[in-house]
């Protein structure tokens, strides 16, 4: 078993969407960010990495790199469940705290756990999604999230049940082979062929 632990914050910021847990919620501000802003959906994505030592969000998607502008953050959560996929890892349960004045979470609740629940390939019992109001912290313009994971070991025999997971996102791939031929040393001299005549 590994347990991993997450946090993030977010600026409020008037006329753009608000995505929390992966769910649209209508709202006349949203949180500010290179990616979609979605403060819970990061804190999740943290608190799998830091369960397998694997980095954090930064590590994979860092917010100087354009491509991630704008990006959807279920991106970030697939990418950190291949890492726990590919350590021998499945998720047995996660619970979240997200901290902001307004709106009222309360109703958009069951869909956040729903929509978590799709991502980390397990049932929506699986998945605590809690809100509290800032009392006294000075932070109404800010949307924290806290996120708790508890990983379990996967049988050997028991093939990867994030099967979400498993898609690997095309700007992954991409950013991989850029990698890859980024440290493939440049030849000398080029190599001479040999033509058939
Ligand atoms: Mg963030």
């Amino acid at each position: 078993m590994r347990i991993g632990y997450g946090w993030d914050s977010h600026e409020f910021k008037k006329g753009i969407p608000l995505k929390i847990g992966g769910v649209a919620i209508p709202h006349g501000k949203g949180l500010a960010g290179h990616s979609d802003g979605d403060v819970l959906l990061h804190a999740l994505t943290d608190a799998l990495l830091g369960a397998v030592a694997a980095g954090d969000i930064g590590t994979f998607f860092p917010p100087s790199e354009a491509r991630w502008k704008g990006a959807d953050s279920s991106l970030f959560v697939k990418e950190a469940m291949k890492r726990i996929s590919h350590a021998g890892y499945a998720v047995g349960n996660v619970d979240s705290t997200v901290i902001l004045a307004t709106p009222q979470l309360g109703p958009h609740a069951p869909k956040i756990q729903e929509r978590i629940a799709e991502l980390l390939s397990v049932p929506a019992s699986a998945v605590g999604v809690k809100a509290k109001t800032p009392e006294g912290t000075g932070t109404a313009n800010a949307a924290v999230a806290h996120v708790t994971v508890l990983l379990v070991s996967r049988p050997k025999d028991e093939p990867a049940r994030a099967s979400v997971a498993e898609a690997v996102p095309q700007v992954e791939v991409d950013r991989l082979v850029e990698k890859v031929l980024r440290d493939v040393p440049e030849p000398k001299r080029a190599p001479k062929v040999k033509v058939k005549k």
